[in-house]
């Protein structure tokens, strides 16, 4: 069995004394994980306290060293990335302006080389390059998130809903550009609504509610479970 790129032990956060995840343990291994649970189950709480963005109590390990707590920029620096949901992207400035920001860590020479590798991965982008990225479709606005997450080099790349609010098709196309960095060797952590779509493309999921982990397992398992069939894909 491989070993986890990150292995999350006793993990608590919350929001000013509310403890909204409940001591959480995660082995997340190369390949695509997805996290499924209901809303306000605390997968966003996840996703934010991993990244540095929210206190939070237990151990994260990434590739053998240890996330600090609270401190965001350096766990980019350790490689972890995050795709927030809303995308938040800078819609004023130009699709290579936002690309070039997702860099600020990166010496200027590793920029132009990712930079370079951006636009050949996803050359949809590069028709695009100086269009400003709020006159975008979600659909490429959700691309331009993803691409400029992966301009810090990251070896674990975290997802918050990155198919919200897309048509199918573009769903597809997602996913498969997700997929597509997971098998250059970048594990994928990410959480979804969608849930036939996202156990498809996986290799492993959880189940989160109400803060602790109801269920974990095998995508495929999962899909054919009595768990996700009767509470998330509503078969009998
Ligand atoms: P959704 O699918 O609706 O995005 P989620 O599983 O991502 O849900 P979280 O956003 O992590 O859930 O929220 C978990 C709990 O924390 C909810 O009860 C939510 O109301 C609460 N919460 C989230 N953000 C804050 C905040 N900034 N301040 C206070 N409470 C918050």
């Amino acid at each position: 069995m491989s070993a986890s790129t990150l292995t999350v032990r006793a993990l608590s956060a919350g929001y000013h004394g509310f403890q909204v995840l409940q001591g959480l343990d995660l082995d997340v291994l190369p390949g695509i994980t997805v996290v499924l649970g209901p809303n306000g189950a605390g997968k966003t709480t996840l996703l934010k306290a991993l990244a540095g963005l929210l206190p939070r109590a237990g151990e994260a390990v990434l590739d053998g060293v240890a996330l600090p707590p609270g401190e965001a920029t350096a766990c980019v620096r350790q490689g972890l990335a995050l795709v927030a949901e809303g995308r938040q992207l800078f819609p004023q400035m130009t699709v290579t302006e936002n690309l070039e920001l997702g860099g600020w860590l990166t010496p200027a020479r590793l920029r132009s080389e990712r930079l370079a590798r951006a636009f050949e991965d996803f050359p949809r982008l590069r028709e695009r390059a100086r269009q400003l990225a709020g006159t975008m479709s979600g659909g490429e606005q959700q691309m331009v998130a993803v691409a400029r997450a992966m301009m810090s080099g990251p070896r674990l790349l975290m997802l918050d809903e990155p198919s919200l609010g897309l048509a199918p098709r573009m769903v597809d196309e997602l996913l498969a550009i997700v997929r597509r960095i997971a098998a250059q060797g970048v594990t994928v952590l990410m959480v979804e609504q969608n849930v036939r779509k996202a156990l498809q493309s996986a290799d492993r999921g959880y189940v989160l509610e109400r803060g602790r982990i109801v269920a974990s397992g095998d995508a495929q398992t999962l899909l054919h479970s009595d768990v996700i069939r009767q509470a998330y894909l509503g078969v009998a």
